[in-house]
Order: structure tokens, then C-alpha cells, then sequence
């Protein structure tokens, strides 16, 4: 049951609606070609076309288009409902129970075909808002100038069709996107308040792609930052993937600073800082977003767990530092730190556990590096790759460091001549360290940099 279902507020959207001015971009004044369009939702627009459907592609395809980017995925938008848009293609499956959404299979690429869809408070209850405003349930069929409005920012809601290859304009998206601006449709307060994941994905897009934020619409976002605590902590944990790992993880971060927005997204890391006067901390962090984003670049894998390794280094160190002024042993206050952290932050984010406990352990070998013991253990630990990447960017932080990348750099460089690549390790450190043999394993080329850890 529902606590607080409040009487939908006064619906700004759908007073604008009537009001809406198409403007139609014919295809000889738009740069979209469809060479640049993937063939297989070319392959669903031309089908729906010929089912007497109309069908658009829309979204974030088209906003990339229009500046010149290579989208990764081709949403198309339709009057044709999900049971419609089956009967049509054998390789489509249904899916969604919040709001049913077509997807038509060609191999590896998914095409995401989504009935028009309203926003709108028809009576029938199947609009929902909390207290807050906050949208609950949008299940309901519209019209092509319903599904426009109900979109964030006006960008995002250009349709491009095959019918004359023309860009279909409700809502001033086209200007908004030469200008390189983003607005969002409608009232901002109003619409981030609806949905507040809408905030980031503010940051996130004007990083990615180097536009503005209309300025009614980066007022608000300092004063509701608060508001993301009420989002789902699982789509915040989507929404920071794609806000890091999308190569323009220092983009987004600054964004996000600027906007007070990592501080309701990650208070502990803001907190500290803020409280690191040399900015030191801050440095590192950068560094490893540049890290990332430059992995990103050149098409290798990235890692979440090195990711929240990075983002939350900061809180984990300013917590690390109160343990241990509390008089704790370092060793147990290196864990209860560790512990505290992914805690603290798993109430905002939730950071799956097979993320959380790689980042953990990459914190805790860092202690490791400077003992120098059990050596051949922890170059077979398999977290040391990641967690030895993660030294170097220490030392970005300071150069108290220096020696112990010296010392695991010339480990790895023994180890890596030889067959087993620890019985080089073995004579560094001796015989007899205890080390039971089958423990030993190759370390593989770079365990840091996987997605699936
Ligand atoms: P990306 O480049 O990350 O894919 P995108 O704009 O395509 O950016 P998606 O999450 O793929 O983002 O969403 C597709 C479209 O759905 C958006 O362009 C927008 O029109 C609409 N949309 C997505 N999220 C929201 C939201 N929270 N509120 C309103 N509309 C949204
Ligand atoms: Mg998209």
C-alpha cells in the first residue's frame, strides 16, 4: 500500500501541450545521414512504416546525430502498442511491468521500440505522484506531443523519420541543440522534483557532450540535490556507471561539483575534500578519473570496483584518520573504515557486492605495500594488480610513495621474465616464508582492468 498518495499537483505539462508548435526540419537543412544510422533500426522504422504505423527514432540517437556523435543505441518511438509492435517481428521480446517496451533482437543489437507514451493526469490513476512530486507510475498510451513533453530535456526529444527523412520539433529541442544547450521541457523545479535522477543525467549530458545548462534550468540543482536521496539506490548505481565510465568521468565530476551535486551523491568523499586542505586528495581523484577516462579512449576494460575505489578513497582515509586518533590498531581500523565507508554510502548507492568487496580489499592491500611482507603472496593476490595501480596514483597525492612503487615495480618486472613469474619473487624474498605452494597463482595480465570482476 501506498502511504502518501497526494492528488497529483497542478499539471504544468499538460496545460503546455495544447500549446505545442511542431516544426518539421526537412532533410536537406539537417545533417542527420542514414548512413549513420544503424541499419537495423532503419530495418524496424521501414517495417513499421509498412504496417501502417508511424515510427521515429528519437532520443538520445537523434541529439548525438545532430552533433556529429556515433550513438551506441537507436531508440525508436511508435503509435503501434508493445502487443502491436510484436506481431510485426518474430525476434522481438516484451518487456517492462512499469511500462511495457518492445525489444526487437537482430543478433548482439537490441533496438528498443517504446509505444508513445503520456505524462499526464487523466483521473485514471494510473498517474501517480508522491507528496514530494516525485513521478511514482507513468503507465499510460499518449501521443506523439505527449511522449515529447514527458522527456527531460528538450534535445532528447527530436524524432527523425523515414517517412520524409525529416526531424520532427515540439518543443524547441533542434535551436536548443545547435545553441549546445540543455533545457529541460517544462517547469525545472517541477520536473526535478518528479524524478530527481533527472539532475544528473543534467551533469552527465552537459559533460559528455560539452553543452551548457540553460540557466533556469542549473538554478535549481544545488538547492535539490538533497532530493536524489529519495531516488532508487540501485539507478543511482547505473547512473554513476554511466556518469565515470563513459569517458568523461572528469567531465562529469566537476559538473557535478559545480552543481552541488557530489555531495548528496557522495557526502563522505565531499566532506573530505573539503577538509583536505592541500588538495591532495582531490588531485589523486582526478587523476584516476583521467585514468579512466583514457582506458575509455582506447577501448579498454574499466573496472567499478577501481572506479568506488577512487571515488571514495577520500572518506575512506578521513575515516581511517578518526579510528586511529581513537588510539585503534591500524590493521583493525584499516577494516572498520573500510566497512564503515561501503555502508555509509550503500544507504545512497547501491554498489553490488561483488564491486564493494574488490574495492575493499584494493584499500586494505594498500597498507600491505609498505609492510613488504609475504611478498609472494601478495603478488599472487589477485586484487594486486589493481591495488598496485592503485599505488601509483597515490603517489600523485604523495611522494612518501615513491619507494614502494620502486620496490613492487622491480618485483613485477623479475617476476614477469620468468616462467612461473613468483620464482623470481621466491629469491627476492628468500625460502621459507610459509607461502603454501598451490596458493601461488600467474598473475594474469592486468585483473585490474575487468568488468566482470
Ligand atoms: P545516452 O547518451 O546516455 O544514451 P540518452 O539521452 O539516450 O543518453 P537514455 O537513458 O538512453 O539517455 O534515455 C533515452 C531517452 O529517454 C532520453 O533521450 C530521453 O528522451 C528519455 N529519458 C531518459 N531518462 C529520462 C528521465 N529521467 N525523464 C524523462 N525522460 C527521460
Ligand atoms: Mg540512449
Amino acid at each position: 500500500m501506498q502511504p502518501h498518495i497526494a492528488a497529483a499537483p497542478q499539471n504544468r505539462l499538460s496545460i503546455d501541450t495544447p500549446d505545442l508548435q511542431l516544426r518539421v526540419i526537412p532533410r536537406d537543412s539537417h545533417t542527420i545521414s542514414r548512413r549513420d544510422i544503424s541499419p537495423n533500426a532503419l530495418r524496424v522504422l521501414y517495417r513499421l512504416r509498412d504496417g501502417g504505423f508511424s515510427g521515429y527514432l528519437v532520443g538520445g540517437a537523434v541529439r548525438d546525430l545532430l552533433v556529429g556523435g556515433h550513438p551506441k543505441d537507436f531508440d525508436i518511438a511508435t503509435d503501434a502498442t508493445p502487443d502491436q509492435v510484436r506481431a510485426l517481428f518474430r525476434n522481438c521480446r516484451l518487456i517492462g511491468r512499469r511500462f511495457r517496451l518492445a525489444h526487437v533482437v537482430f543478433g548482439r543489437e537490441i533496438i528498443e521500440v517504446a509505444t508513445f507514451r503520456a505524462n499526464v493526469d487523466d483521473g485514471s490513476g494510473d498517474r501517480e505522484l508522491h507528496e514530494g512530486g516525485r513521478l511514482l507510475r507513468d503507465n499510460v498510451y499518449g501521443t506523439i506531443e505527449d511522449d515529447a513533453v514527458r522527456r527531460d530535456f528538450t534535445a532528447n526529444a527530436l524524432y527523425y523519420t523515414v517517412e520524409d527523412f525529416s526531424v520532427r520539433d515540439y518543443v524547441g529541442g533542434y535551436d536548443d541543440v545547435q545553441a549546445r544547450v540543455l533545457k529541460l521541457i517544462g517547469d525545472p523545479e517541477y520536473r526535478y522534483r518528479e524524478d530527481p535522477v533527472r539532475m544528473l543525467r543534467a551533469a552527465r549530458l552537459a559533460a559528455k557532450l560539452d553543452f551548457r545548462i540553460d540557466e533556469a534550468s542549473a538554478e535549481p540543482l544545488t538547492r535539490l540535490a538533497p532530493l536524489l536521496a529519495q531516488s532508487a539506490p540501485a539507478r543511482l548505481f547505473e547512473e554513476c556507471l554511466k556518469l565515470f565510465l563513459s569517458g568523461h568521468a572528469v567531465a562529469s565530476f566537476e559538473r557535478l561539483e559545480h552543481h552541488g551535486l557530489l555531495a548528496a551523491l557522495f557526502p563522505e568523499t565531499a566532506t573530505a575534500l573539503t577538509a583536505n586542505r592541500s588538495g591532495a586528495l582531490r588531485n589523486m581523484l582526478l587523476e584516476g578519473l583521467a585514468g579512466t577516462d583514457k582506458r575509455v579512449a582506447n577501448d579498454e576494460p574499466v573496472s567499478p570496483a577501481f572506479l568506488f575505489a577512487v571515488l571514495l578513497w577520500p572518506a575512506y582515509c578521513r575515516a581511517l584518520m578518526a579510528l586511529q586518533a581513537q588510539g585503534m590498531h591500524a590493521a583493525e581500523a584499516q577494516r572498520r573504515a573500510a566497512d564503515r565507508v561501503t555502508l555509509h554510502q550503500a544507504s545512497m548507492i547501491a554498489l553490488p557486492r561483488r564491486f564493494s568487496l574488490p574495492m575493499q580489499e584494493i584499500w586494505l592491500l594498500q597498507a600491505r605495500f609498505s609492510q613488504r611482507k609475504r611478498v609472494p603472496r601478495l603478488l599472487a593476490h589477485p586484487r594486486f594488480r589493481a591495488a598496485y595501480d592503485f599505488l601509483l596514483l597515490r603517489l600523485v597525492a604523495s611522494s612518501e610513495h615513491a619507494e614502494d612503487v620502486d620496490f613492487w615495480r622491480e618485483l613485477q618486472a623479475q617476476s614477469g621474465e620468468t616462467e612461473d613469474g613468483l620464482d623470481a619473487v621466491e629469491s627476492v624474498e628468500g625460502e621459507g616464508d610459509g607461502e603454501p605452494r598451490k596458493r601461488r597463482r600467474r598473475r594474469r595480465p592486468s585483473p585490474s582492468a575487468t568488468t566482470s570482476e
